[in-house]
């Protein structure tokens, strides 16, 4: 039944359509990747006449009126722009990021560019932008995981690398469990407790590591507490099942429950539904971390890129009519790089996808990479040292941020010099000295700037309207 229903939400869906042209625009990344930024100044932009030469319809000035629009999905919390840009825009601090799914619609009037195409459309497109955390993402191979494999994988894993120093405190509480010691919430929560503590240490900003399901623990958006979130891998016992009522029986139930009612129907009802894809990604900071922060980040994107080749999935196959038709896999944050290496952080971030692109069959038209910044907050300057030129990008550090020892008090605009990213992105996964390739301090947004005739201002930005162009442009042809 359930799925009879899924399947005349699409059609209603489809039909809608037909009247009033609509595109679902994902937006997605692992936290601090910088969705809400994205989202808030991709609106901001598009409201406010902001400087986008390389979104066509905007600069040819087919693109009569645009404005937000009520949502179509009464259960789906509305992305908070107006609150976010007020905080970027008025109080110039970050906005606070995405806790859990939202979305927000932009509707655009527009005159097509054919003769043709003017006599057979409306003129109107309406966006969707779905906001959602990318660790949700990475559950979709849990679905076809039972708890013993979810369990040896989670705990092989926890023994390689920095993982084993910082899962220790849980290995020893999950080990000191004997096999049959019998249900019990209080451990059940201490062991989910520590286990979440293990996955956020390895989130934290010194470690930047990726992988690690399951997606919730670590975003439960409104579920925070549930049983379905309260249970932890457990090693496996050597011989024979546990029994009933046995704490492991008990998660084992908790996990199934989780996959039931938590991965499944975000996959089914939100997933699903989405048009276009774009996958923000931190590079930056990975890079910054070292090899291990480095493969971690492109196995993550792997699993990601998965979930936009439905084929590969039993599950996903099962009720996806729709096909995702175009991917963007966006390096953000590239304000903390001279321009002159922008084109370099697209050419990491697209070694970063291009196996796993290849081995799933995602490469080719449909999948573009590049590197952006959805808000500039730096600008581009040269100091001279020694009778050398030096390029460095000037801002605001955010106050408490360091660098060489120097704390910032985030009121005095300061030059720095940002680092080089290898020409070549293999090295960026062979051990290197100690030490940060690129300076990266947190800046204060940036004062916003005017456009054309100095009547409006607007969110400075590097490539957005690349973005834009690519994700929606063909749908204003
Ligand atoms: P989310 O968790 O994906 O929603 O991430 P946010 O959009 O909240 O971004 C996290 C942080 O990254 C922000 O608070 C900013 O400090 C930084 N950030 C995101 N996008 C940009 C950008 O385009 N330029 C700069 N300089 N910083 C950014």
């Amino acid at each position: 039944a359930d799925d009879a229903l899924i399947a005349l939400d699409t059609f209603s869906d489809r039909t809608a359509g037909l009247v009033h042209p609509a595109l679902r625009l994902g937006v997605t990344g692992l936290s601090r990747a910088g969705k809400t930024v994205f989202i808030s100044s991709l609106v901001h932009n598009l409201l406010n006449g902001g400087r986008l030469p390389v979104f066509e319809a905007v600069r040819s000035g087919r693109v009569s009126r645009i404005r937000l629009a009520p949502q179509p999905d009464d259960a789906v919390p509305r992305f908070q722009y107006e609150d976010h840009i007020a905080a970027l825009v008025r109080d110039r601090i970050w906005p606070d990021s995405t806790r859990a799914i939202s979305q927000i619609r932009l509707t655009l009037d527009y005159e097509s560019a054919s003769g043709w195409g003017r006599m057979f459309s409306r003129g109107e497109l309406s966006i969707d932008i779905i906001d959602y955390p990318g660790e949700w993402l990475l559950d979709l191979p849990l679905l076809s995981q039972d708890f013993r494999t979810f369990s040896a994988q989670t705990w092989e894993r926890a023994q390689k690398g920095v993982r084993e120093e910082l899962s220790r405190d849980w290995c020893r509480l999950a080990e000191a469990e004997a096999l049959n010691a019998p249900a019990d919430e209080a451990k059940a929560r201490a062991l989910a407790e520590h286990f979440t503590a293990y996955l956020k240490a390895c989130r934290s900003d010194e470690r930047a590591l990726s992988i690690l399901p399951p997606g919730r623990f670590l975003m439960p958006g409104d579920l925070d507490g549930s049983p379905a979130l309260t249970f932890s891998p457990l090693p496996l016992p050597a011989e024979g099942r546990p029994e009933p009522g046995s704490l492991w029986a008990m998660m084992e139930r908790r996990y199934e429950a989780y996959k039931t009612h938590v991965v499944k129907p975000f996959f089914r009802e939100h997933f699903a539904r989405i048009d276009r894809q774009i996958v923000l990604v931190d590079a930056l900071t990975a890079i910054n971390r070292g090899p291990e922060a480095v493969a971690d980040l492109e196995e993550a994107l792997a699993e990601v890129l998965a979930c936009f080749r439905p084929g590969l999935n039993s599950f996903l196959s099962s009720f996806v009519t729709r096909r995702i038709d175009k991917v963007l896999i966006a390096a953000t944050k590239a304000d903390h790089l001279h321009h002159e290496s922008h084109d370099r952080l697209e050419r990491i971030t697209g070694r970063l996808v291009h196996r796993a692109a290849e081995r799933i069959g995602l490469s080719g038209a449909g999948l573009e990479v590049m590197a952006l910044a959805a808000v500039r907050a730096t600008r581009e300057a040269t100091v001279e040292e020694g009778g050398a030129k030096l390029p460095v990008i000037v801002g605001v550090p955010i106050a408490g941020e360091t660098i060489d020892g120097q704390v910032f008090d985030g009121k005095r605009r300061t030059a720095i010099f940002p680092g080089d990213l290898p020409a070549n992105p293999d090295q960026l996964f062979a051990a290197r000295p100690e030490g940060d390739l690129v300076n990266f301090v947190r800046f204060r947004p940036p004062e916003i700037e005017e456009t054309g005739g100095g009547l409006k201002l607007s969110v400075p930005h590097i490539r957005l309207d690349r973005a834009m162009q690519f994700l929606f442009g063909d749908r204003l042809a």
